[in-house]
């Protein structure tokens, strides 16, 4: 089975080619995405709906104990995968198996059983446009990080707004603030990184992720333009960050360990200086601070690397993916 066929099996809409192909478009009137992996023997149906924990887990239960569909159904939460970190809203993702199966009567009882526990839990679509509120809706998008149900105009409108908003900034705004914001910023993200280090002694990955995310989110609060000027800075300063990080860290040990010298940073430095105490003692924690700081860059890179530009680009893209779903019907 391609991936071309696993999204016709939905009825949803299908955007991109190939490997990028995706389903979206409306799947039991909630706002749904489908997208399918390994040649579209595997496919994940995400459906923006108010879904907790426990509901997740009583519709497992239940796809469990069907006959038909134990082993190949499942649901689970997204939030914070791979293939949903753009997401912030509220969603739940189906995921089917078609592997040695007729996938046309797998993926319609799955839904039949969905469909029967929404209804059974009162969970039930959003019937207005996210932008305007008002009732009604005849497009599906990624707004706002959330799969939505949109009037086709209000998004136009959005798009427009924001592009222009963008230029606006792009013309208007300096580097000079964005920088006095990205220096504050890096050094508050380097708080919980240092306080790993200090407590339980140990380095931790995520932890130096926050580094360029305060870097970066800093010089977005201050008002700085937003370019590549700015990843470039943001990848610098982490590794300066990083290594200040580390200092201050033998800093606070000395001082503890050392009660009666009173250590300053500047006599701290020297240790790091001298080059036969620096490669006997401190060599391995200065590198695995280099080392954890390209980690925390690696994984804040997607929104390290946003720009201005980049932004102005992605509401076009939202706008133009948008699906017309003909009013607001639901799917039989
Ligand atoms: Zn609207």
């Amino acid at each position: 089975m391609t991936r071309e066929e696993s999204i016709r099996l939905t009825g949803l809409e299908q955007i991109g080619t190939e490997k990028n192909a995706v389903g979206r478009g409306l799947v039991l009137g909630f706002p749904a995405e489908a997208v399918p992996t390994k040649h579209g023997l595997h496919l994940y149906l995400f459906l923006e709906a108010e879904f907790s924990g426990k509901q997740r887990k009583a519709l497992n239960q239940q796809l469990k104990e069907d006959e038909m569909l134990k082993g190949k159904v499942s649901i689970s939460n997204p939030i914070g995968e791979e293939d949903a970190v753009w997401h912030m809203g509220n969603m739940f993702r189906v995921d089917m198996n078609f592997k040695n199966e007729e996938p046309k009567p797998t993926y319609d009882a799955a839904l039949r059983l969905v469909e029967t526990f929404l209804t059974e839990e009162a969970i039930r679509p959003a019937t207005s446009c996210a932008i305007c509120g008002q009732s009604g809706g005849d497009s599906v998008a990624r707004y706002e990080n959330r799969l939505a149900l949109v009037h086709r105009a209000c998004l136009q409108q959005w798009q427009r707004e924001q592009s222009q908003k963008l230029e606006l900034k792009q013309q208007n705004a300096g580097y000079f603030r964005g920088l006095i914001g990205g220096l504050i910023g890096g050094l508050v993200g380097a708080v919980p990184a240092l306080g790993a280090m200090y407590f339980i002694n140990f380095f931790v990955g995520v932890l130096f992720a926050l580094i360029p995310l305060g870097i970066y989110f800093g010089w977005k609060l201050f008002g700085g333009k937003l370019s590549i000027v700015t990843t470039v800075f943001t990848i610098l300063y982490t590794l300066v960050v990083a290594l200040a990080t580390e200092v201050v860290h033998l800093w606070l040990i000395l001082r503890e360990e050392f009660p009666e010298f009173q250590f300053t940073i500047r006599e701290t430095l020297d240790f790091y200086l001298d080059f036969e105490f620096f490669r006997e003692y401190l060599m391995i924690d200065t590198l695995m601070a280099l080392g954890f700081a390209i980690v925390g860059i690696w994984i804040a890179w997607r929104q390290i690397r946003q720009t201005d530009a980049s932004a102005a680009q992605d509401t076009v893209t939202v706008l133009e993916e948008a699906v017309s779903v003909g009013g607001h019907t639901v799917r039989d």
